[in-house]
Protein backbone atom coordinates (compact mmCIF):
# COMPACT_ATOMS: atom_id res chain seq x y z
CA UNK A 1 0.00 0.00 0.00
CA UNK A 2 1.49 3.14 -1.62
CA UNK A 3 0.24 6.79 -0.22
CA UNK A 4 0.93 9.86 -1.85
CA UNK A 5 -0.18 12.80 0.11
CA UNK A 6 -1.86 16.42 -1.70
CA UNK A 7 -1.97 17.82 1.50
CA UNK A 8 1.47 16.69 3.48
CA UNK A 9 1.06 14.11 5.96
CA UNK A 10 2.66 16.45 8.48
CA UNK A 11 2.12 20.11 10.20
CA UNK A 12 -0.87 22.21 11.17
CA UNK A 13 -3.96 23.48 9.48
CA UNK A 14 -3.81 27.66 9.00
CA UNK A 15 -6.72 29.73 7.57
CA UNK A 16 -5.78 32.74 6.13
CA UNK A 17 -7.28 35.48 4.00
CA UNK A 18 -5.03 36.75 1.34
CA UNK A 19 -7.14 39.31 -0.56
CA UNK A 20 -7.99 42.57 1.91
CA UNK A 21 -8.67 46.10 1.73
CA UNK A 22 -8.48 48.65 4.73
CA UNK A 23 -7.86 52.30 5.32
CA UNK A 24 -5.04 52.37 3.57
CA UNK A 25 -6.54 52.43 0.56
CA UNK A 26 -10.07 52.34 0.08
CA UNK A 27 -11.70 49.84 2.66
CA UNK A 28 -13.33 50.42 6.37
CA UNK A 29 -10.91 48.66 8.60
CA UNK A 30 -8.06 49.69 10.30
CA UNK A 31 -4.89 47.14 10.40
CA UNK A 32 -5.27 46.48 14.13
CA UNK A 33 -8.80 46.00 13.66
CA UNK A 34 -8.90 43.70 10.94
CA UNK A 35 -6.53 41.38 12.73
CA UNK A 36 -8.43 41.29 15.69
CA UNK A 37 -11.83 40.94 13.67
CA UNK A 38 -10.14 37.88 11.42
CA UNK A 39 -8.14 36.48 14.59
CA UNK A 40 -11.44 35.99 16.73
CA UNK A 41 -13.35 34.01 13.66
CA UNK A 42 -10.45 31.48 13.69
CA UNK A 43 -8.21 33.13 10.87
CA UNK A 44 -4.16 32.77 11.49
CA UNK A 45 -3.12 34.67 8.34
CA UNK A 46 -4.10 37.78 6.81
CA UNK A 47 -2.63 39.40 3.85
CA UNK A 48 -3.03 42.74 3.52
CA UNK A 49 -3.25 44.14 -0.02
CA UNK A 50 -4.12 47.47 -0.75
CA UNK A 51 -4.84 48.95 -3.74
CA UNK A 52 -1.29 50.13 -5.99
CA UNK A 53 0.83 50.59 -2.41
CA UNK A 54 3.07 48.30 -0.76
CA UNK A 55 2.63 47.97 3.36
CA UNK A 56 4.02 45.74 5.71
CA UNK A 57 2.38 45.72 9.07
CA UNK A 58 5.08 43.40 10.62
CA UNK A 59 4.00 44.89 14.43
CA UNK A 60 1.13 42.64 14.13
CA UNK A 61 2.35 39.54 13.71
CA UNK A 62 2.49 37.39 17.16
CA UNK A 63 2.63 33.47 17.73
CA UNK A 64 -0.95 32.98 16.77
CA UNK A 65 -1.00 35.30 13.64
CA UNK A 66 1.01 36.44 10.52
CA UNK A 67 0.63 39.43 8.30
CA UNK A 68 1.50 38.97 4.84
CA UNK A 69 3.03 41.60 2.99
CA UNK A 70 1.46 42.56 -0.39
CA UNK A 71 -0.44 44.56 -2.76
CA UNK A 72 -2.97 44.63 -5.72
CA UNK A 73 -2.83 46.34 -8.85
CA UNK A 74 -5.11 47.05 -10.93
CA UNK A 75 -5.82 48.63 -15.07
CA UNK A 76 -8.51 49.40 -16.62
CA UNK A 77 -8.94 49.90 -20.21
CA UNK A 78 -11.39 52.45 -19.85
CA UNK A 79 -12.09 54.66 -16.61
CA UNK A 80 -15.86 56.16 -15.97
CA UNK A 81 -16.05 57.20 -13.02
CA UNK A 82 -16.67 54.12 -10.67
CA UNK A 83 -17.77 51.80 -13.73
CA UNK A 84 -14.97 50.49 -16.05
CA UNK A 85 -15.56 48.22 -19.07
CA UNK A 86 -13.04 45.98 -18.42
CA UNK A 87 -10.43 45.49 -15.45
CA UNK A 88 -7.12 43.63 -14.60
CA UNK A 89 -6.73 42.62 -11.38
CA UNK A 90 -4.07 41.13 -10.05
CA UNK A 91 -2.34 40.72 -6.40
CA UNK A 92 1.25 40.12 -5.34
CA UNK A 93 2.68 38.74 -2.14
CA UNK A 94 6.28 39.18 -1.14
CA UNK A 95 8.14 35.60 -0.40
CA UNK A 96 10.79 38.11 1.04
CA UNK A 97 8.85 40.79 3.07
CA UNK A 98 11.47 42.53 4.67
CA UNK A 99 12.88 42.95 1.35
CA UNK A 100 9.85 43.89 -0.65
CA UNK A 101 9.74 46.28 -2.84
CA UNK A 102 6.79 48.11 -4.77
CA UNK A 103 6.28 47.36 -8.62
CA UNK A 104 4.45 49.53 -10.17
CA UNK A 105 0.97 48.84 -11.76
CA UNK A 106 0.51 48.05 -15.28
CA UNK A 107 0.10 51.35 -17.86
CA UNK A 108 -2.39 50.12 -20.30
CA UNK A 109 -4.98 47.30 -20.28
CA UNK A 110 -2.98 44.99 -23.08
CA UNK A 111 -1.46 41.86 -22.46
CA UNK A 112 2.19 42.57 -23.00
CA UNK A 113 2.04 45.27 -20.78
CA UNK A 114 0.49 43.05 -18.05
CA UNK A 115 2.76 40.41 -18.83
CA UNK A 116 6.03 42.64 -18.52
CA UNK A 117 4.70 44.01 -14.81
CA UNK A 118 3.91 40.26 -13.94
CA UNK A 119 7.52 39.24 -15.35
CA UNK A 120 8.70 42.12 -12.49
CA UNK A 121 7.16 41.32 -10.33
CA UNK A 122 8.58 37.51 -10.20
CA UNK A 123 11.89 39.01 -10.72
CA UNK A 124 11.21 40.98 -7.21
CA UNK A 125 10.30 37.37 -5.82
CA UNK A 126 6.37 37.83 -5.21
CA UNK A 127 4.08 35.12 -5.81
CA UNK A 128 1.65 36.60 -7.99
CA UNK A 129 -1.93 35.72 -8.49
CA UNK A 130 -5.22 36.64 -10.84
CA UNK A 131 -7.86 37.93 -9.16
CA UNK A 132 -11.79 37.93 -9.78
CA UNK A 133 -12.43 37.52 -13.41
CA UNK A 134 -16.66 37.83 -13.28
CA UNK A 135 -15.97 40.96 -11.54
CA UNK A 136 -13.75 42.62 -14.11
CA UNK A 137 -16.01 41.42 -16.87
CA UNK A 138 -12.62 39.80 -18.38
CA UNK A 139 -12.61 36.59 -20.63
CA UNK A 140 -10.92 34.03 -21.88
CA UNK A 141 -9.28 36.16 -24.66
CA UNK A 142 -8.52 38.69 -22.13
CA UNK A 143 -6.84 36.40 -19.33
CA UNK A 144 -5.36 33.50 -21.58
CA UNK A 145 -2.33 35.58 -23.04
CA UNK A 146 -1.17 36.22 -19.45
CA UNK A 147 2.21 34.35 -18.01
CA UNK A 148 3.21 33.35 -14.90
CA UNK A 149 0.10 33.63 -12.54
CA UNK A 150 1.07 31.17 -9.43
CA UNK A 151 -3.00 31.05 -8.58
CA UNK A 152 -6.34 32.33 -9.29
CA UNK A 153 -9.31 33.43 -7.10
CA UNK A 154 -12.08 30.34 -7.72
CA UNK A 155 -14.08 32.24 -5.16
CA UNK A 156 -14.48 36.40 -4.31
CA UNK A 157 -16.07 37.19 -1.41
CA UNK A 158 -16.37 41.23 -1.86
CA UNK A 159 -17.80 39.91 -5.70
CA UNK A 160 -20.40 38.17 -4.06
CA UNK A 161 -21.78 40.22 -1.92
CA UNK A 162 -21.43 43.52 -4.22
CA UNK A 163 -21.97 42.33 -7.82
CA UNK A 164 -23.35 39.01 -7.01
CA UNK A 165 -20.63 37.53 -9.35
CA UNK A 166 -18.13 36.14 -7.10
CA UNK A 167 -17.40 32.49 -8.50
CA UNK A 168 -14.79 32.08 -11.00
CA UNK A 169 -14.80 28.26 -11.13
CA UNK A 170 -16.12 28.76 -14.80
CA UNK A 171 -12.76 31.01 -15.33
CA UNK A 172 -10.69 28.95 -13.97
CA UNK A 173 -11.79 25.80 -15.73
CA UNK A 174 -10.91 27.32 -18.93
CA UNK A 175 -7.36 28.35 -17.29
CA UNK A 176 -6.70 24.62 -16.70
CA UNK A 177 -8.29 22.94 -20.13
CA UNK A 178 -6.17 25.65 -22.12
CA UNK A 179 -2.67 24.06 -19.88
CA UNK A 180 -2.44 26.86 -17.50
CA UNK A 181 -1.12 24.75 -14.43
CA UNK A 182 -2.16 27.27 -11.77
CA UNK A 183 -3.21 26.68 -8.22
CA UNK A 184 -7.21 27.90 -6.81
CA UNK A 185 -7.75 30.66 -3.76
CA UNK A 186 -10.89 31.96 -2.30
CA UNK A 187 -10.27 35.13 -0.42
CA UNK A 188 -12.57 37.83 0.92
CA UNK A 189 -11.31 41.17 -0.65
CA UNK A 190 -12.95 42.49 2.45
CA UNK A 191 -13.30 46.40 2.14
CA UNK A 192 -16.04 46.03 4.85
CA UNK A 193 -18.20 49.28 3.56
CA UNK A 194 -21.02 47.82 4.39
CA UNK A 195 -20.11 48.91 8.32
CA UNK A 196 -19.96 52.50 6.77
CA UNK A 197 -22.81 52.36 4.06
CA UNK A 198 -26.55 52.17 3.45
CA UNK A 199 -26.05 50.48 -0.17
CA UNK A 200 -25.78 46.98 1.00
CA UNK A 201 -25.94 45.45 4.16
CA UNK A 202 -24.31 42.03 4.02
CA UNK A 203 -20.29 41.81 5.11
CA UNK A 204 -17.85 40.76 2.50
CA UNK A 205 -15.57 39.52 5.66
CA UNK A 206 -15.27 35.70 6.41
CA UNK A 207 -17.14 34.42 3.08
CA UNK A 208 -14.73 32.43 1.37
CA UNK A 209 -10.30 31.82 2.75
CA UNK A 210 -7.58 29.37 1.91
CA UNK A 211 -6.20 26.73 4.37
CA UNK A 212 -2.53 26.10 4.23
CA UNK A 213 -0.78 23.02 6.00
CA UNK A 214 2.12 23.77 6.65
CA UNK A 215 5.09 22.87 9.39
CA UNK A 216 4.76 26.35 11.51
CA UNK A 217 2.95 29.62 11.16
CA UNK A 218 6.10 31.12 9.75
CA UNK A 219 6.79 33.42 6.67
CA UNK A 220 8.71 30.82 5.31
CA UNK A 221 6.92 28.05 6.21
CA UNK A 222 3.34 29.78 4.69
CA UNK A 223 5.28 30.57 1.46
CA UNK A 224 6.83 27.50 0.90
CA UNK A 225 3.28 25.72 1.31
CA UNK A 226 1.69 28.37 -1.24
CA UNK A 227 4.55 27.47 -3.48
CA UNK A 228 4.13 23.74 -3.69
CA UNK A 229 -0.08 24.03 -3.88
CA UNK A 230 -0.10 22.39 0.15
CA UNK A 231 -3.55 24.04 0.83
CA UNK A 232 -7.10 24.13 -0.19
CA UNK A 233 -10.05 26.48 0.07
CA UNK A 234 -13.47 27.06 0.82
CA UNK A 235 -16.62 28.99 1.16
CA UNK A 236 -17.56 26.40 4.17
CA UNK A 237 -17.08 22.62 4.50
CA UNK A 238 -13.22 21.87 5.70
CA UNK A 239 -10.90 18.89 4.65
CA UNK A 240 -8.75 17.23 6.68
CA UNK A 241 -6.99 14.65 4.33
CA UNK A 242 -6.62 14.58 0.45
CA UNK A 243 -4.41 11.96 -0.60
CA UNK A 244 -3.75 8.78 -3.31
CA UNK A 245 -3.46 5.22 -1.86
CA UNK A 246 -3.37 2.23 -4.10
CA UNK A 247 -4.60 4.38 -7.20
CA UNK A 248 -7.43 5.62 -5.28
CA UNK A 249 -8.09 9.13 -4.47
CA UNK A 250 -9.55 9.67 -0.80
CA UNK A 251 -10.73 12.63 0.92
CA UNK A 252 -11.64 13.36 4.22
CA UNK A 253 -13.86 16.01 5.09
CA UNK A 254 -16.48 17.39 7.37
CA UNK A 255 -19.85 16.74 6.50
CA UNK A 256 -20.83 17.58 2.84
CA UNK A 257 -23.82 16.79 0.83
CA UNK A 258 -22.09 15.96 -2.66
CA UNK A 259 -18.67 15.49 -4.07
CA UNK A 260 -18.31 16.77 -7.98
CA UNK A 261 -15.48 15.67 -10.11
CA UNK A 262 -14.75 18.63 -12.21
CA UNK A 263 -12.14 17.92 -15.38
CA UNK A 264 -11.68 19.09 -18.68
CA UNK A 265 -14.42 17.62 -20.41
CA UNK A 266 -17.93 18.38 -20.50
CA UNK A 267 -20.19 17.61 -17.41
CA UNK A 268 -18.36 16.41 -13.98
CA UNK A 269 -16.41 13.24 -14.23
CA UNK A 270 -18.09 11.44 -11.71
CA UNK A 271 -20.34 12.78 -8.53
CA UNK A 272 -21.57 11.61 -5.81
CA UNK A 273 -24.33 12.11 -3.02
CA UNK A 274 -25.18 11.94 0.58
CA UNK A 275 -28.96 11.82 1.32
CA UNK A 276 -28.25 12.78 4.79
CA UNK A 277 -25.56 15.47 3.95
CA UNK A 278 -22.89 13.43 6.50
CA UNK A 279 -20.77 12.35 3.72
CA UNK A 280 -17.37 12.79 5.51
CA UNK A 281 -14.87 10.18 3.28
CA UNK A 282 -15.00 9.71 -0.02
CA UNK A 283 -12.65 7.66 -3.36
CA UNK A 284 -12.55 7.56 -6.55
CA UNK A 285 -10.45 5.79 -8.96
CA UNK A 286 -7.54 7.72 -10.37
CA UNK A 287 -7.19 4.97 -13.74
CA UNK A 288 -10.15 6.07 -15.38
CA UNK A 289 -9.36 9.67 -14.59
CA UNK A 290 -5.77 9.65 -15.71
CA UNK A 291 -6.80 7.58 -19.12
CA UNK A 292 -9.33 10.54 -20.08
CA UNK A 293 -8.09 13.92 -18.43
CA UNK A 294 -5.97 16.40 -18.57
CA UNK A 295 -6.49 17.35 -14.65
CA UNK A 296 -9.22 16.84 -12.25
CA UNK A 297 -10.26 18.42 -9.29
CA UNK A 298 -12.90 18.20 -6.34
CA UNK A 299 -15.70 20.48 -5.22
CA UNK A 300 -17.47 19.88 -1.62
CA UNK A 301 -20.81 20.87 -1.31
CA UNK A 302 -22.66 21.16 1.98
CA UNK A 303 -26.39 21.53 2.50
CA UNK A 304 -25.89 25.12 2.34
CA UNK A 305 -24.29 25.11 -1.07
CA UNK A 306 -20.87 26.44 0.44
CA UNK A 307 -18.46 24.33 -1.10
CA UNK A 308 -14.86 23.65 -0.87
CA UNK A 309 -12.36 23.28 -3.97
CA UNK A 310 -9.52 21.15 -3.76
CA UNK A 311 -6.21 21.64 -5.74
CA UNK A 312 -5.89 19.70 -9.46
CA UNK A 313 -4.06 16.82 -10.00
CA UNK A 314 -2.62 17.53 -13.24
CA UNK A 315 -1.95 14.01 -15.85
CA UNK A 316 -0.46 15.72 -18.77
ZN1 LIG B 1 -9.72 43.73 -7.34
ZN1 LIG C 1 -9.22 43.86 -4.00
Amino acid sequence: MTRKYLLPEHGNFYKANLHSHGTYSDGVLTPELAKELYKNQGYSIYAYTEHNQLNYFKELNDDDFLVLCGFELNVANKWGGDVFEKNCHINAIARDPDNAVYVDRPQSYDPDEINRVIRELIAANYIVNYNHPSWSSEEPSDYLPLKGFTAMEIYNSNASVVTNNGRDDYHYDVMLRHGKKLFCIATDDNHNSSLISGNFRRSDSFGGWTVFKAPALTYSAIIEAFDAGNFYCSTGPEIFDYYIEDDKICIKCSPISAVYIKNDETGALDKIYSENNDMEYFECNLAEARERCKYIRFELVDENSRTAYTNPIFFD
